[in-house]
């Protein structure tokens, strides 16, 4: 079998309402999708991170610079065309961009594979240690509006997603120290004593301030307190993580086995927030994630953008094997946007319905079972959003 084409599908749409987060606010969805095609008629789906602007510039580094270098090869010699491509490119990017690109390309690697093999990704992986996951639904999106409107806005929002049956929820901070305290005061009243939540900083705070937001954080009961400092200041992870109760997550901006080292060697997380669809793909996630058990560090997947990243995430979490193990072990979760998403909800061919499986399950998702991801893109639904450049 060899690839004969690798398609980029850059899609996108005007989002009801303007929602934001600590760096910026924005009024289109994007999502990137990734075709593989062959000469055998044996087609894989995969998905690139990076909204706008930046999925167009992926999309040419895919087309220009991955595509020729991975066309003629046997598309089951994923880790083969996933060093061929990174040692090509190391002198332009370690990180970043590249690494985004080609995430999607060996995501879809990996459909054709299980496509191949008759068999899900999870299973091809080593098997499924749960059949479904406990999702938490993340909303409570920063807007323009001013501190007080927004915190009551929360605390409604808060209540709504704990009553769609979601286990936990994620907030999103931003407005500065001491208005995002009144923030999460405004979501543990929307969500009462006990349920769990998180706090999404988005790495909008100096080492001082997140530890003055840290503290209000662990007096409310707060699960996680993620990306409080840039991904490029260690030190202050580590300090972090050594001076506050609340757990420390974090790491969706890193890329690769050898970026991952410095963080989880530095001891700056107690949890572990690892993004497939940027840090190089599933090949690349399963090294990442074995170097954190390696560290005894637990795993919660960044999960962002279309069903086909949502569905890869689901074998991943499938297959992750219980750290440390015991009769009750810990578990990981799905990370779900509560926001208006159509790329996750209508893309599909057979929609996934997360929401109606949580509605229904008490917040659990099943794991797709068909062979490769098991989630097919509808073709119609591709042309009436994909943005010609
Ligand atoms: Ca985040």
């Amino acid at each position: 079998m060899k690839i004969t084409g690798i398609h980029s599908h850059v899609l996108q749409y005007d989002l009801p309402e303007e929602l934001g987060y600590s760096q910026q606010y924005y009024a289109k969805r994007t999502a990137h999708l990734i075709e593989v095609e062959t000469d055998e008629g044996v087609t894989g789906w995969g998905e690139c991170f990076g909204p706008g602007n930046i999925a167009l510039a992926n999309k040419g580094i895919i087309e220009k610079v991955i595509q020729p270098m991975a066309l003629g090869h046997d598309p089951l010699d994923r880790d083969v065309i996933w060093h061929k491509v990174y040692n090509l490119t190391r002198d332009h990017g370690q990180k970043g961009m590249m690494l985004q690109s080609l995430s999607g390309v060996d995501i879809a690697l990996w459909d054709i594979a299980g496509k191949v093999a008759g068999m899900p990704i999870s299973k091809l992986i080593g098997g499924t240690h749960r059949d479904r996951v406990p999702v938490y639904g993340y909303g409570m999106m920063l807007r323009p509006e001013n501190a007080q409107s927004l915190a009551d806005r929360f605390t409604d929002e808060a209540a709504e997603i704990k009553s769609a049956g979601f286990t936990a929820t994620k907030m999103k901070v931003g407005l500065g120290p001491a208005d995002d305290v009144k923030l999460v005061e405004a979501v543990r009243r929307g969500v009462g004593d006990g349920f769990r939540f998180m706090v999404d900083a988005n790495h909008c705070y100096t080492t001082s301030d997140a530890f003055f937001v840290g503290h209000a954080l662990e007096e409310l009961g707060v699960y996680w307190f993620e990306e409080p400092v840039a991904p490029e200041d260690l030190d202050g992870y580590r300090e972090l993580r050594a001076g506050l109760r609340v757990n420390i997550s974090g790491g969706e901006g890193e890329f690769t086995r050898w970026g991952w080292r410095h963080l989880l060697e530095g001891r700056c997380l107690d949890i572990a927030q690892p993004e497939v669809c940027a840090l190089g793909g599933i090949s690349e996630y399963l090294k990442v994630l074995a170097l954190a058990h390696t560290h005894f560090t637990p795993v919660i997947n960044h999960v962002w953008g279309s069903a086909i990243a949502v569905a890869t995430n689901l074998h991943l979490l499938a297959a992750m094997p219980p750290l440390p193990g015991g009769l009750h072990p810990w578990e990981p979760m799905l990370e779900f946007d509560t926001t208006d998403n159509k790329f996750r909800d209508d893309l599909l061919v057979e929609p996934l319905n997360i929401q109606a499986q949580v509605a229904k399950s008490g917040g659990y998702v099943a794991i797709p079972k068909g062979p490769g991801l098991g989630v097919e893109p509808e073709r119609s639904f591709l042309q009436k959003f994909a943005i010609n450049t």
